[in-house]
Parts: C-alpha cells; structure tokens; sequence
C-alpha cells in the first residue's frame, strides 16, 4: 500500500487500538485518521492493535469488518494484523499470558493487591460515601489485609479481583490537545486491572502493551481522559518492574463530536454508522477530508484539502479542545467537491458498483457503456454520493422511465398534453447532433403555448426520464437519442389521452 509520508521521526509510534464490538463509527475513524495522520507527518510508525479481550462483546466479524474499514479508507497501518511487526501479536486475545505474567509481578511487587469486596459492600459503601460528600471511588478497604484476613475471605468462599495501588499524590500531565492536567489523589483511586475470573482488563491491557509496543504519542478521544492519571501511574509501576522501555508516552485527547440536538454522538447513531457513508458512496478522501475538521483544522479559509495535504499540515498542538459537531450537510458538501475534482475516468470507475445488481434496476445487457461515459460528466458535477448515480442515469438503460405517480401529477397538469405535441413535433425536426438544437426546439414549443422554458421542459423530462429532477435535460436526450425520446413522449401522450 502507498502511504503519504512528510517528515522523518522516526521514532514516533503511535497506534490505533479499536475494539471489534459492533459496526464501525465515524469517531473511531476520525481517531484513526488523526493517529494516521500524526505518524505519516512525522514518518513514524502506526501500530494498528486489536482490544478484544471481552470475549462476550467482541466479535470476529466486527474484527474483519475494522481491516476492511481502514483498507477502504487507505489508512495503512506498519504494524499489526496482517503486516506482523517485531511486536507480534497485535490481538489482545492471544496476548493472555503476557497479562497474567504483568500482573503477578504487580502483585508481587506491591504495585497491585487482592480485593475482596463484593459488589454489594462496595455499593453500600460509596453510597455512604457520597452521603457524607466525601469521594465515592473505592476506599481502599483491602489495601492492607493480613494474611489471616485473606484466609478468612478466601474460606468464606469469596473470590478477588486485582486491584492497582494508585500513589498518594497528585498526578500532573500536558495534554497534548488541552493543557497542564492534574489529579487530585482523592479523585483517582485504586482501580480493577484483573476480573474475578482472571481475564485481565482494559485498564491493565491497554497500558501494558503501550509499554511493551514502545508507544511514544497516545491519541484518543476524550471520553477516556479520566483514566489517563490511572495509566501514567500504572505506567511508572511498569518502568519499577521492568516492562517496556521505563518512559510514559504524552497523550492528547480528542474532542468529543456531537450529533443531533447538541448531544454526544453515539455509537447507536445511525449517521455514526461508517457502513452508511460506504453504501451511500461517499469517497474515502471525502469522509477523511471531513472527518479531519472535527476537532482540527488546516487553515481558517479552507476545508478542501487532500489527504497529502492534511498530512504535510498536521499537528497535534493545533487540534481544538472544544466539542465538534458532527454535521452532515457539511460532510456531504466536501464530499461532492472531491467527486467534482475527480478525472472523468476515475468518476466513471468510482461509480461502478452502483451501475450493477443489486443498486442498478435494470437488465445487466441493458447497460450501454458509451451512453454513460457521455452523460457522465454531466453526473459528476450534480452528485454529492455515488449512489445518486443509479436514479440519475437509469432512464437511459430502462425500457420504460421509472413510474414515478408524484412527478407525473406534477408535471402534467391541464395543457401538458398539448406542449407535449408540439415539443414532440419540433423534437422530431431538430438536429440531434446537437443538446442545443434539442433546447431550441423545446424552448420554441414553450413559446407557442406561453411557456417559459422551465415550465415548458418540466413534461418532456417526466415523459422521458419519468421524474421531476434530474441531469441537465437536453444533454439527457442527445444521450438517449431521438427514437427512443420521441417514442417515449409518444407513450405520455397516449397515457395522457386516457
Ligand atoms: N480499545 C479502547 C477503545 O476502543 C482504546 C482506547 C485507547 O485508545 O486507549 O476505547
Ligand atoms: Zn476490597
């Protein structure tokens, strides 16, 4: 795979650590594109990792569906799935022993203990705490049980989960995106690493591999803002215990993307739905360009941009803090500029699944490929997804026009039928080497009935096409050619006649 590369530093590695539950979502992508963007500007490296140590909520499918995802967009990866990488492997899932390993040693180190509260006493617990206005997270309880109290819990038929010490005192960081950050030790407090059942967590899994991947710069949304104090001490306990390379990589958090009604964009969204803008036809270049202006932006005047160009631009310092709205006027109007700036050939390539079954309506030996490199470009500039393409060009492939009843109550109103006969008279006299002949001979038919040319084309387009709207007319009937126009606003006229 190509990739746009600008800068040479090398040793900047970053990665993209999506887990595989459900369809892909434009934020995940949009955190994909950043950490993308980021790695081929510096030329440094882009580690793609597989998060699926839930095993109830990942999904192979939905594994699949990621790499797809990122090869459709053409964000490459240098390490991970299927490229390898001196990391191997790059799926949590089959990483289990390097975890249980990490977490003996945290144990053992002093950095991790045993809990044994159950869920009920910690609930109780921090409902008292939240009474007293005091901080609700964990108190602590366990933190220095005696062997006779272990014993006692463990004959109780009570099981532990690993919880990690987080150090007294405050944790300070500079955010790439937002700032000096500090936490409060009150605030953060010890958190799970390893289940009840010994199947390790995010919260030691995502660190732990960011250590031993030697990740210098963590991208990501901000939702997760509030574990990054837990990991940076948690990361100063792996340098202790000798995982990883002992340094804490910087992290910038991304800015939350909002939908609907000033709402935080959700998964369960449907415009969140990655698959959506792929079946609409959006372009990879055009979903990137504006998926780039959530949270960032490569000049005051410009939201045009190619994706060399958003990398030759990118830094993480100029990333906005502030929530971004996700809007798909705007996403659809940037990517109808990309279809624009296509070469004619690639537009005509571009449009291809959309001119076959299951999206094209018509016969496979219907289709005639010169009539639609004709029309084509005249597609191109009135697009804004590729999928248009299908109802834009089918009256050309169809025996008949779609029955489309709105359009035709629209435009055949009382008098149709009379302009359509002299349009079709005139039609049949013009020269049909020419769009502008065509339009000569409609314009002149309006004029003998009071028409303006609007109002005069608006039956000919429903008989010919069968809808309201649609490419530029006259080009539309030089394409379709004068038998099968003059013959389809004779059918009109006869289903006018009753
Ligand atoms: N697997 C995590 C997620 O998808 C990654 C979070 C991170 O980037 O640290 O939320
Ligand atoms: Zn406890």
């Amino acid at each position: 795979m190509a990739s746009a590369t600008k800068g040479t530093d090398p040793s900047v590695r970053v990665r993209f650590c999506p887990s595989p539950t459900g369809n892909p979502h434009v934020g995940l992508v949009r955190t994909a594109l950043f950490n993308w963007a980021f790695a081929r500007h510096h030329g440094g490296t882009l580690v793609l990792r597989i998060e699926d140590t839930d095993a109830a909520r990942d999904s192979e499918e939905s594994y699949e569906q990621l790499l797809d995802a990122m090869r459709w967009l053409g964000l490459d990866w240098d390490e991970g799935p299927e490229v390898g990488g001196p990391h191997e492997p790059y799926r949590q899932s089959r990483r289990m022993e390097v975890y249980a390993d990490v977490a003996r040693r945290l144990q053992e180190a002093g950095h991790a203990y045993e809990c044994y509260c159950t869920a009920e006493e910690l609930e109780e617990r921090r409902e008292a705490a939240r009474k007293a206005g005091k901080p609700s997270g964990y108190d602590g309880k366990c933190r220095t049980l005696t062997a006779e109290q272990i014993e006692a819990y463990r004959a109780e038929g009570r099981s532990a989960i690993v919880r990690f010490r987080m150090p007294d005192r405050p944790i300070t960081f500079t955010d790439l995106v937002r700032g000096e950050i500090t936490y409060q030790p009150e605030n953060v407090s010890d958190y799970g690493i390893v289940r009840a059942n010994g199947a390790p967590l995010y919260t030691l899994v995502n660190p732990v591999d960011d250590a031993l991947m030697e990740i210098t710069h963590v991208l990501r949304g901000e939702d997760l803002l509030s574990s990054t104090p837990r990991q940076i001490a948690l990361y100063a306990a792996l340098a202790e215990i000798g995982v990883g390379n002992g340094s804490t990589p910087s992290f910038g958090h991304l800015p939350y993307v909002m939908g609907e009604g000033n709402k935080k964009l959700s998964k369960r969204d449907p415009q969140s739905s990655l698959n959506l803008y792929r079946e609409r036809g959006f372009l990879p270049e055009g979903l990137l360009n504006y998926l780039s202006l959530l949270g960032w932006s490569i000049s005051e005047d410009r939201d045009i941009f190619s994706l060399q160009e958003m990398v030759d631009a990118f830094e993480i310092g100029d990333v906005n803090a502030n929530p971004a709205r996700f809007d798909l006027k705007k996403c659809e109007a940037i990517n109808a500029t990309h279809l624009r700036q296509m070469e004619v050939k690639d537009f005509i390539a571009a449009c291809e699944p959309w001119l076959r079954a299951p999206y094209a309506p018509w016969a496979p030996e219907a289709f005639d490929r010169a009539a639609f490199d004709a029309i084509a470009p005249h597609a191109q500039t009135r697009l804004t997804v590729l999928s248009e393409i299908t109802d834009n060009v089918d009256f050309l492939f169809l025996d008949e026009p779609v029955a489309d009843e709105a359009s035709w109550n629209k435009a055949m109103k009382p008098g149709a039928d009379a302009l359509l006969r002299t349009a079709r008279a005139k039609l049949a006299e013009a020269d049909w080497s020419s769009a502008e002949a065509l339009k000569e001979a409609v314009l002149a038919a309006g004029e003998e009935h009071g028409l303006k040319l609007g109002k005069a084309q608006a039956p000919v387009r429903v008989a010919v096409t069968g809808r309201t709207v649609g490419l530029p007319l006259f080009e539309s009937l030089e394409v379709l050619g004068r038998e099968r126009t003059l013959a389809r606003v004779d059918a009109a006229l006869a289903k006018l006649a009753g």
